[in-house]
């Protein structure tokens, strides 16, 4: 599914000129905030390299932008990876090895590193040492290089992707949820600003209200209805203008998409309502299941549409009536 909702990356988003810089800048995720700012003030306080960190959540909701502000308030270097990046053991003992003292080292989808690789990453982040070998066979010997003290901050999207060992490792963990509508009503204001694009109250509440909990998609939503009141010729984007731009987009009034609806739809027309497996709804659907159950389902389970069981998913009452459709008895509220 690619859609204007996907929360992944995509080309046309301009992250970098929306990045908050400071955690006073950074909108939402309060507990998180107010964690990492004591965490970060008594690593400088004792002159030691924060704790390493690991951000899982949804994709979008602002991991990579804290990791550079983790650094930035440190006031240590910044370096950007990501696991499928690094086939070798070798790229990352040089990543490694070039680190400064207190550098903090982003590894994006940290999930994704490939066994061995992760292997020289726990003694990496445990003792700050590497354990090489050098040659092989008979004459083979295992050599140690002492490491820089650094701050390893991971991100991914669930923390059951990591295994064990490696999730261990991390002294903070740090859970990054949705945001709410108006902490994005705060993300779509301050973009606008960014942008140079007038934006009354009632627009910004409207582009919020469809960005799917999701800054990355509340920045790329806002574009898209720019360029519409660009068109239209009006200088500030009203709700009025901003609904005319998301519904032609077929983004729906609570942020859904055609391929949310068809979920919906599945579950209500084809299994009255669930319960019904997840890897069912994936061949209905032909999407992957980790799609289904990274990318679809997280929302509108958060939005109370659907509930995920030990004997599958189920419509909520509310799901039936955003299909139109009246709930059965039985289904849940
Ligand atoms: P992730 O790494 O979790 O996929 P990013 O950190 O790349 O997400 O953020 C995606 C986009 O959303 C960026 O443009 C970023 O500026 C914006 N963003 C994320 N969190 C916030 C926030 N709390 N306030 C304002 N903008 C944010």
């Amino acid at each position: 599914t690619d859609s204007i909702l996907t929360p992944a990356r995509r080309p046309e988003d301009v992250d970098a000129a929306l990045r908050p810089k400071t955690l006073d800048e950074f909108v939402g995720q309060k507990a998180a905030r107010e964690n990492l700012r004591i965490f970060i003030a008594a690593a400088k306080s004792r002159g030691d390299a924060l704790d390493h960190v690991l951000f899982f959540g949804p994709p979008g909701l602002g991991k990579t932008t804290l990791a550079q502000i983790i650094a930035r308030e440190l006031g240590v270097g910044f370096r950007a990876t990501s696991g499928p990046v690094i086939a070798k053991s070798g790229d990352l003992a040089a990543l490694l090895t070039n680190l400064e003292d207190g550098d903090v080292l982003f590894i994006d989808e940290i999930h994704r590193l490939a066994p061995a690789v992760e292997e020289i990453l726990y003694p990496a982040m445990e003792d700050r040492c590497l354990d090489l070998i050098i040659g092989e066979g008979p004459s083979a010997r295992s050599v140690r290089i002492d490491l820089p003290k650094f701050t390893l901050v991971g991100a991914t999207t669930r923390q059951g992707l990591l295994t064990q060992p490696l999730r261990d490792r991390f002294g903070i963990p740090v859970r990054l949820h949705f945001y709410t509508v108006p902490e994005l009503e705060k993300v779509v204001t301050r973009a606008a600003m960014l942008l140079d694009l007038g934006i009354a109250p009632d627009g910004a509440a409207e582009v919020a209200k469809r960005s799917r909990g999701t800054p990355r998609i509340a920045g790329r939503l806002l574009r898209r209805v720019r360029d519409f009141a660009n068109v239209a010729g009006d200088a500030i984007v009203t709700a009025k203008i901003a609904d005319a731009a998301l519904t032609r987009l077929e983004v729906d009034n609570l942020g859904l998409d055609a391929m949310d609806r068809r979920y919906l739809t599945m579950i209500a027309d084809i299994y009255r309502g669930g319960p019904v497996g997840v890897e069912t709804l994936a061949a209905g659907l032909s999407e992957p299941r980790d799609t289904i159950e990274e990318v679809i389902e997280p929302y509108l389970i958060q939005l109370g549409l659907v509930a995920r069981t030990a004997r599958g998913r189920c419509l909520n009452a509310l799901g039936w009536k955003h299909l139109g459709l009246n709930p059965p008895p039985g289904a849940q509220d």
